[in-house]
């Protein structure tokens, strides 16, 4: 299960400017799809509405037939994996911030994971983050670090569901390649919807849509796209 659908949905926030302005698209059970477009476009107001932090002002948004009006944010938040822009960390070790949400993994598996996202080399320390008196003593980590604790978490979950919004933007070239391909073994038969700036970045994605003044502008596999410039 899992299939995604977004149908005419459209948004604004607050009684601001409208930002969607009827978008329609469908990610199938376990295929991959990706959004691209300028920054702006509200690629990621997409993912916040699929975890229904805003209401949308018309259309509707199902998972498997579901409308999500229906759905308990928590329970989406079980369905729904999410590599974000920027990970916010617990104060707390790195392996607690990767075992949160499947708080009945093992050791073995929390090792596994950090170690397909590369911060298996770090895993007992604590970020650097809300308070001082322990962030003094804490790991100061780059956007990037927290990124792979963000995937590692993700890795370890394994949701039905994934969303990936520039999952691997904050990585240097080098490990880029190597989150990449853990990416795209845990999206292996899942929904994946991937936001990303730039179409060179989801070359495998079944179909990427372009998105642009509040709509889905294009849609196409990678080549059609290239191909219609
Ligand atoms: P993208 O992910 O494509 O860069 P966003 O979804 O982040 O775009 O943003 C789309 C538009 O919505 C932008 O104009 C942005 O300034 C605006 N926006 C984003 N978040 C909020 C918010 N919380 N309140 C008001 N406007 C917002
Ligand atoms: P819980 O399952 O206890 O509700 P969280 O709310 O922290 O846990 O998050 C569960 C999942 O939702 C995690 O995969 C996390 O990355 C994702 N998530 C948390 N906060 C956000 C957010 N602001 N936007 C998108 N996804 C989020």
């Amino acid at each position: 299960g899992g299939t995604v659908r977004f149908e005419n949905v459209r948004f604004a926030y607050d009684a601001g400017r409208e930002i969607l302005k009827g978008v329609t698209f469908e990610v199938p059970a376990g295929r991959t799809v990706a959004i691209v477009g300028p920054s702006g476009a509200g690629k990621s107001t997409l993912s916040r509405l699929l975890f229904r932090f805003y209401d949308i002002s018309s259309g509707r948004i199902t998972i498997d037939g579901q409308d999500i009006r229906g759905v308990r944010q928590e329970s989406l938040r079980a369905a729904i994996g999410m590599v974000p822009q920027d990970t916010v960390l617990f104060n707390d070790t790195i392996a607690y911030n990767i075992r949160y949400g499947r708080p009945d993994a093992s050791e073995a598996e929390v090792e596994e994971a950090a170690r397909l996202a590369q911060i298996d080399g770090f895993i007992r320390a604590t970020p650097k983050g809300y308070r001082t008196e322990v962030g003094e003593r804490g790991l100061k980590l780059s956007g990037g670090e927290k990124q792979r604790v963000a995937i590692a978490r993700t890795i370890l979950k394994a949701p039905p569901i994934l969303v990936l919004d520039e999952a691997t933007s904050a990585l240097d070239s080098h490990t880029e390649k190597d989150i990449q391909d853990a990416l795209e073994r845990v999206s292996e038969g899942r929904t994946t919807l991937v936001i990303a700036h730039r179409l060179s970045t989801v070359v495998a994605a079944d179909e990427i849509l372009v998105l642009a003044e509040g709509r889905v502008a294009e849609r196409g596999c990678h080549a059609e796209l290239l191909a219609r410039g």
